[in-house]
């Protein structure tokens, strides 16, 4: 089985808990505006790589990922537009006894490939970009309603969930939709984290090496007291 990637970290921190084997997979639906990972959006580039040759690369970190309780990640670009492929992959890492994360926004139906992939995946990172529909349109270019599903349905099937938004000022940072976005939290009964992403702009200069204009031009970074004031909304402890 061929998968197409963006690129591959081998000792990430952010993604999941330990040290983990982060792959970027190439490809994804959503045009967040604040997207540092522009140059994953295109299914028409990226490297191809078998399952197996994956495989083989990542069993050479297997020692750190055992003594840090980590793994690998999924990430994009969309993983879940690769669904097969990554479902081929957990399949394998499961043999060997690897902790396996998808990093996704949801933004795609359930489907039967999905559901297959689930049964291999030991923790889902659910980006959800906004509570509000109309904002996350907005924000992304798409609706909420196929992210909101994927919460309820991974609920549902008890899959542990960390739950992620990015910190805009202006965009994600009103009171009221913090407050919505906890309650809709609360109303999961499998979150076990929820991780509040400080926006930054540092994959701005690869929106011009597309000749994208950047639509957060000038939108700064949330202060501490931004931050700590939506954690506090959130229930996260500062
Ligand atoms: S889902 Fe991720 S990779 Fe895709 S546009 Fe949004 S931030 Fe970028």
């Amino acid at each position: 089985m061929v998968g197409k990637i963006h690129s591959f970290e081998t000792f990430g921190t952010v993604d999941g808990p330990g040290i983990r084997f982060v792959i970027f997979m190439q490809g994804c639906c959503l045009k967040c505006k604040y997207c540092h990972n522009r140059d994953t959006w295109s299914v028409h580039s990226g490297k191809m790589i078998t399952v197996e040759e994956l495989v083989k690369e990542i069993i050479k970190y297997k020692s750190y990922m055992d003594s840090s309780g980590g793994g690998v990640t999924v990430s994009g670009g969309e993983p879940l537009l690769q669904t097969d492929f990554i479902c081929e992959l957990f399949k394998e890492l499961k043999k060997h006894n690897i902790h396996t994360a998808i990093d996704t926004a949801g933004s795609i139906p359930v489907s039967y490939e999905i559901k297959e992939l689930l049964k291999y995946t030991d923790l889902v990172l659910l980006d959800i970009k906004h509570i509000d529909n109309e904002k996350c349109i907005n924000l992304t270019s798409a609706p909420n309603k196929n992210t909101l599903e994927f919460a309820q349905y991974l609920s549902n099937l008890n899959v542990p969930v960390w739950i992620r938004q990015v910190l805009i000022p202006g965009y994600t940072d009103d009171k009221f939709d913090l407050k919505r976005l906890k309650d809709f939290i609360d109303s999961l009964k499998n979150v076990e984290k929820i991780e509040l992403l400080p926006y930054h702009d540092l994959g701005k200069f690869k929106w011009a090496e597309f000749q994208d204009e950047y639509a957060l031009e000038g939108v700064k970074s949330p202060t501490q007291a931004e931050i700590e004031a939506a954690k506090a909304i959130l229930g996260i402890d500062l």
